[in-house]
């Protein structure tokens, strides 16, 4: 069973910016990357605010941040944990498909994942015309009529990356004011592919064997609609990827794990970052900077294990 300084679970910007700091400190990261290296930010179109980037492609910033921890020696596992105890202390045991680890600490940075409309249709139409990535699955959708749902940076970012491809896309929010910002509002009103429809969800997603069609209903009047349709992007927000977790560290009652100024979750030598974590900033820098404070809390904690042993 390999015994590690640190394990780092997740590689997103929080989990890879971790490992570029543990990796720099000696600390010979091992990280497990899950399903998606780079997280959120290898699905997202064009990032502007990562400081020291004009604007870079997601799936770009995701390469250079791995190699950069990589460069330094941190070592990137493609598996997923499958089970984690962290119940006895150290060692704080993670579990993967292929692998046991015994670590003397461990970082947890398994980021969030898209939140479901859950209407009928949308499961059963995943990959079939109902989408979570733009970027993955625009491609598929030239010269077509596409839904995007929610008003928040997400949809419009999306919803303006889709216009490379789609010959409408239709942004609607369930309200008639947008959550996201003004940048994103002026570009997106001055796109002519893109119509706003306020105040208005989707009942059902209807389709043989592919999306052709939404149930609509304004919120307002009542009124429900038959709109034809190709395609439905669905951008509401996310939750916390904190299932393994449930019953071994303190979680908020949206699942964010809880952590105290040092990243620290309740059970000493188990730390937290980016969006596990933060329910209120998530963005790509904020998660790397808490990527960072989380390493450096995890090189001072190994340090004070390190004294109380040569105190004995
Ligand atoms: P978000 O800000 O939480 O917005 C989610 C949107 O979906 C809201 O407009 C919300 O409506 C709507 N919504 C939620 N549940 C819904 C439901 N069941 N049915 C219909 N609509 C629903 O999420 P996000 O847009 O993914 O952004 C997440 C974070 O990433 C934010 O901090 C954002 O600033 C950041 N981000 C930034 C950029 C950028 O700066 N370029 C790009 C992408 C994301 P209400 O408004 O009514 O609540």
């Amino acid at each position: 069973m390999p015994k590690e300084q640190v394990v780092i679970i997740g590689a997103g910007p929080a989990g890879l910016t971790a490992a570029l700091y543990a990796a720099r400190a000696n600390l010979n990261p091992v990280v497990i990357s899950g399903n998606q290296i780079g997280g959120q930010i290898a699905i997202t179109s064009e990032v502007e605010n990562f400081p020291g980037f004009d604007s870079i492609l997601g799936p770009d910033l995701t390469e250079k941040m791995q190699a950069q921890a990589v460069k330094f020696g941190a070592r990137l596992e493609i598996d997923e944990v499958t089970e984690v105890d962290f119940t006895h202390g150290a060692p704080l045991r993670v579990k993967t498909y292929g692998e046991e680890y015994e670590a003397q600490s461990v970082i947890i940075a398994t980021g969030a994942s898209a939140k479901r409309l859950g209407i009928p249709g949308e499961s059963e139409m995943i990959g079939r015309g109902v989408s979570y990535c733009a970027t993955c699955d625009g491609f598929f959708f030239k010269n077509k009529d596409v839904l995007v749902i929610g008003g928040g940076d997400s949809a419009l970012q999306e919803g303006i990356f889709l216009t490379k491809y789609a010959s409408r896309v239709r942004i609607v929010h369930r309200r008639d004011a947008l959550r996201a910002g003004d940048l994103l509002k002026t570009r997106a009103n001055a796109d002519p592919k893109i119509k706003f429809v306020f105040d208005t969800v989707l009942d059902t997603i209807e389709g043989n064997g592919k999306v052709q069609a939404v149930q609509a209903r304004n919120l307002k009047t009542g009124q429900v609609d038959h709109w034809d349709t190709d395609g439905v992007f669905v951008f509401i927000g996310h939750f916390p990827n904190s299932q393994l977790f449930k019953g071994q560290l303190a979680m908020d009652e949206q699942g964010f794990l809880v952590v105290d100024t040092y990243m620290q979750t309740s059970v000493p030598g188990v730390f937290a970052a980016g969006e596990i974590m933060d329910p209120i900033y998530k963005q790509a820098i904020s998660s790397a900077g808490q990527g960072c404070q989380a390493a450096m809390s995890v090189e001072r904690y190994l340090e004070s294990l390190h004294d109380t042993e040569l105190a004995k």
